[in-house]
Protein backbone atom coordinates (compact mmCIF):
# COMPACT_ATOMS: atom_id res chain seq x y z
CA UNK A 1 0.00 0.00 0.00
CA UNK A 2 2.63 2.44 0.78
CA UNK A 3 4.50 1.66 -2.61
CA UNK A 4 1.72 2.65 -4.24
CA UNK A 5 1.35 5.93 -2.59
CA UNK A 6 5.10 6.72 -2.94
CA UNK A 7 4.48 5.87 -6.82
CA UNK A 8 1.50 8.25 -6.87
CA UNK A 9 3.27 10.65 -5.43
CA UNK A 10 6.20 10.79 -7.92
CA UNK A 11 3.90 10.08 -11.07
CA UNK A 12 2.20 13.18 -9.31
CA UNK A 13 5.31 15.20 -9.27
CA UNK A 14 6.51 14.71 -12.95
CA UNK A 15 2.99 15.84 -14.14
CA UNK A 16 3.65 18.86 -11.91
CA UNK A 17 7.26 19.26 -13.10
CA UNK A 18 5.89 18.92 -16.91
CA UNK A 19 3.09 21.89 -16.32
CA UNK A 20 5.69 24.21 -14.94
CA UNK A 21 8.33 23.49 -18.08
CA UNK A 22 5.56 24.42 -20.20
CA UNK A 23 4.38 27.52 -18.51
CA UNK A 24 7.87 28.55 -18.62
CA UNK A 25 8.27 28.14 -22.02
CA UNK A 26 5.18 29.55 -22.77
CA UNK A 27 6.31 32.77 -20.93
CA UNK A 28 9.52 32.64 -22.70
CA UNK A 29 7.80 32.66 -26.47
CA UNK A 30 5.73 35.11 -25.47
CA UNK A 31 8.33 37.24 -24.71
CA UNK A 32 10.40 36.97 -27.53
CA UNK A 33 7.51 37.87 -29.63
CA UNK A 34 6.89 40.97 -27.71
CA UNK A 35 10.39 41.95 -28.34
CA UNK A 36 10.84 41.32 -31.58
CA UNK A 37 7.50 43.64 -32.39
CA UNK A 38 9.05 46.34 -29.73
CA UNK A 39 12.56 46.27 -32.11
CA UNK A 40 10.58 47.31 -35.42
CA UNK A 41 10.28 50.83 -36.34
CA UNK A 42 7.50 52.73 -36.10
CA UNK A 43 6.04 54.10 -39.08
CA UNK A 44 5.90 57.55 -38.34
CA UNK A 45 9.52 57.22 -37.40
CA UNK A 46 10.90 56.12 -40.65
CA UNK A 47 8.53 58.62 -42.79
CA UNK A 48 6.86 55.98 -44.18
CA UNK A 49 4.52 56.02 -47.11
CA UNK A 50 2.09 54.30 -48.84
CA UNK A 51 3.65 55.42 -52.34
CA UNK A 52 7.08 54.99 -53.96
CA UNK A 53 9.71 57.47 -54.12
CA UNK A 54 12.13 57.78 -56.74
CA UNK A 55 11.36 55.00 -58.13
CA UNK A 56 11.64 52.78 -55.09
CA UNK A 57 9.07 50.79 -53.25
CA UNK A 58 9.01 47.95 -50.55
CA UNK A 59 8.41 45.50 -52.83
CA UNK A 60 12.50 45.93 -54.34
CA UNK A 61 13.77 46.61 -50.86
CA UNK A 62 15.41 43.68 -48.82
CA UNK A 63 13.12 43.84 -45.76
CA UNK A 64 9.87 43.46 -47.38
CA UNK A 65 7.78 40.51 -45.84
CA UNK A 66 5.42 40.12 -48.66
CA UNK A 67 2.22 40.60 -48.91
CA UNK A 68 2.63 43.56 -46.07
CA UNK A 69 5.03 43.02 -43.74
CA UNK A 70 8.55 44.63 -43.03
CA UNK A 71 11.30 42.89 -40.61
CA UNK A 72 12.22 46.50 -39.83
CA UNK A 73 9.31 48.63 -39.52
CA UNK A 74 5.97 47.85 -38.03
CA UNK A 75 2.74 46.79 -40.57
CA UNK A 76 0.80 47.06 -42.30
CA UNK A 77 3.27 47.46 -44.84
CA UNK A 78 2.29 48.09 -48.84
CA UNK A 79 4.57 46.34 -51.62
CA UNK A 80 4.54 50.21 -53.37
CA UNK A 81 5.17 52.15 -49.74
CA UNK A 82 8.72 53.62 -49.16
CA UNK A 83 10.32 54.61 -46.16
CA UNK A 84 13.98 56.03 -45.45
CA UNK A 85 15.29 52.81 -44.23
CA UNK A 86 14.83 51.45 -48.12
CA UNK A 87 17.74 49.04 -49.14
CA UNK A 88 16.96 47.43 -52.32
CA UNK A 89 17.44 43.84 -51.85
S1 LIG B 1 11.17 50.56 -47.59
FE1 LIG B 1 11.03 50.66 -45.35
S2 LIG B 1 8.94 49.92 -44.87
FE2 LIG B 1 9.40 49.32 -46.97
S3 LIG B 1 10.19 47.23 -46.78
FE3 LIG B 1 11.97 48.63 -46.79
S4 LIG B 1 12.41 49.05 -44.65
FE4 LIG B 1 10.34 48.16 -44.75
Amino acid sequence: MAYVTLDLMASRRRVLAGAATLSFAGLMLGGNAAAAAAAKSSQKSVDYQPHPKGGHGCNTCKDFVPQSNCKTVEGPIQASGWCNKYAHS
